[in-house]
C-alpha cells in the first residue's frame, strides 16, 4: 500500500471546494493499493473557504487543512501542502477543477513504470482565456526559454504528479522569491508532459490580473536569467562606442567648418534619449537588488494560524 498525498491550494474557493473534494474523493476510490491524503491549503480566504474545509476535515480523516494568517499567494501555498505532505507520491492540484483529477490514474501508472519521477500537464489550447493575455503569455514563455537555461514548457500546469524525491528536492530549494514553474524544471528528474483541452474553473473567478500576470513573469525572468543585467551592461558599451565616433566627428567638423552654434534640438533628443536608457537600466539592476533584499531579508515565506496537521516531534 503506498500513500498519495494532494495538495490543494484555496483562495476564496467557497464554491469550488466541495465541489472539488467530492471529485477527488471518487477518484480516489478507484485507486485500490493507495492511501490518500488531501491537504487544503487556504491561502488567507476572505469568504467561507476555512469553515468548509474544517468541515470536510471533521467528516473524512483524509483531509488536513493549513491556513494561513493572510494571503501569501499561491507559491507560498504550493510550498506549506509539499512541506506538510507525508505521501509517496504527491499531486498538486487548483481548487477549480481545471486540472482533471481523472487524469491522476493514469499519472499513477505512469509513475509506476519506474521511468519517470514527475508527470506534468500542459494545456493544449488557451481556449477560454482573454486574447491579449494569451499573447502576452506566449511572449513571456518566448522570452524567458531565449535567455534562461532552465527551460520552462508553454502552457505548463502546476498540476503534477511527483514521487517523493523529486518533492524532497524541490523543498531543498529555499528560495524567498519562488517561481514554481522554473523550480519544477530547475531540480531536474524526468518529466513526461501530459496534454489536454484548456477547461473553465467550476466556479468563482481567476485570481489573476494582468497586471499580477506581468509581475509574476517578471519575477520569473529575474529569478532564472541574469540576461537582463548584461542587456543593460551592452546597451552601455554600443552608447559608449556611438558616442566616443560622435567626438571624433564633431572635433573633425569643428576644425573642418568652424563652430556655428547649432543643432541644440538634437542634444536634447539624445539627452533624453540617453537619460531613458539610463533610469531603464538603473531600474534592471535595481529589479535584482530588490530580490537580493527580499532575499537576504531571510523572513518566513507564509505563516500557518490553525492546521490540523500534528507534527510528531522527534526529540534526540
Ligand atoms: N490561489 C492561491 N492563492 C492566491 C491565488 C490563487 O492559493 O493568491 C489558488 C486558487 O485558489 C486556485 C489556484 O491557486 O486553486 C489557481 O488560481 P486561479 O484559478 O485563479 O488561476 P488560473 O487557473 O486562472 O491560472
Ligand atoms: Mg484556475
Amino acid at each position: 500500500m503506498d500513500k498519495i498525498s494532494i495538495v490543494v491550494c484555496c483562495y476564496n474557493e467557497e464554491e469550488s471546494a466541495p465541489l472539488f473534494y467530492e471529485k477527488i474523493s471518487e477518484v480516489a476510490d478507484t485507486f485500490q493499493n493507495s492511501e490518500f491524503e488531501i491537504i487544503f491549503v487556504n491561502d488567507g480566504s476572505k469568504d467561507k473557504t476555512l469553515k468548509i474545509v474544517k468541515d470536510l476535515a471533521a467528516k473524512d480523516e483524509r483531509v488536513k487543512y493549513i491556513s494561513f494568517s493572510r494571503n501569501f499567494g499561491k507559491e507560498a501555498a504550493m510550498l506549506a501542502g509539499l512541506k506538510e505532505s507525508t505521501g509517496d507520491y504527491v499531486a498538486i492540484m487548483d481548487a477549480d477543477l481545471q486540472d482533471p483529477p481523472e487524469l491522476l490514474t493514469e499519472m499513477y501508472e505512469l509513475l509506476q513504470t519506474k521511468e519517470y519521477d514527475c508527470i506534468a500537464t500542459r494545456r493544449k489550447t488557451r481556449k477560454h482565456e482573454p486574447i491579449i493575455r494569451s499573447m502576452f503569455s506566449r511572449m513571456f514563455y518566448k522570452i524567458i526559454n531565449k535567455i534562461s537555461k532552465t527551460e520552462v514548457v508553454d502552457g505548463a500546469r502546476d498540476y503534477r504528479l511527483m514521487t517523493r524525491q523529486m518533492v524532497d528536492s524541490i523543498l531543498s530549494v529555499n528560495e524567498y522569491n519562488r517561481f514554481s514553474k522554473g523550480i519544477f524544471c530547475w531540480v531536474g528528474f524526468e518529466t513526461k508532459w501530459l496534454e489536454y483541452e484548456n477547461i473553465e474553473r467550476v466556479a468563482g473567478k481567476t485570481k489573476w490580473s494582468f497586471w499580477g500576470l506581468f509581475k509574476y513573469a517578471m519575477d520569473g525572468i529575474i529569478a532564472y536569467s541574469t540576461t537582463p543585467l548584461v542587456l543593460s551592461t551592452l546597451f552601455g558599451i554600443i552608447f559608449c562606442l556611438f558616442a566616443f565616433v560622435m567626438i571624433l566627428v564633431i572635433i573633425a567638423r569643428t576644425l573642418m567648418f568652424g563652430d556655428p552654434v547649432s543643432g541644440w534640438p538634437s542634444i536634447i533628443c539624445i539627452m533624453l534619449l540617453l537619460g531613458g536608457l539610463q533610469l531603464f537600466c538603473i531600474g534592471i539592476i535595481g529589479q535584482y537588488i530588490a530580490k537580493t533584499y527580499l532575499e537576504v531579508k531571510g523572513r518566513p515565506i507564509y505563516i500557518v494560524k490553525e492546521t490540523n496537521i500534528n507534527k510528531i516531534e522527534v526529540k534526540i
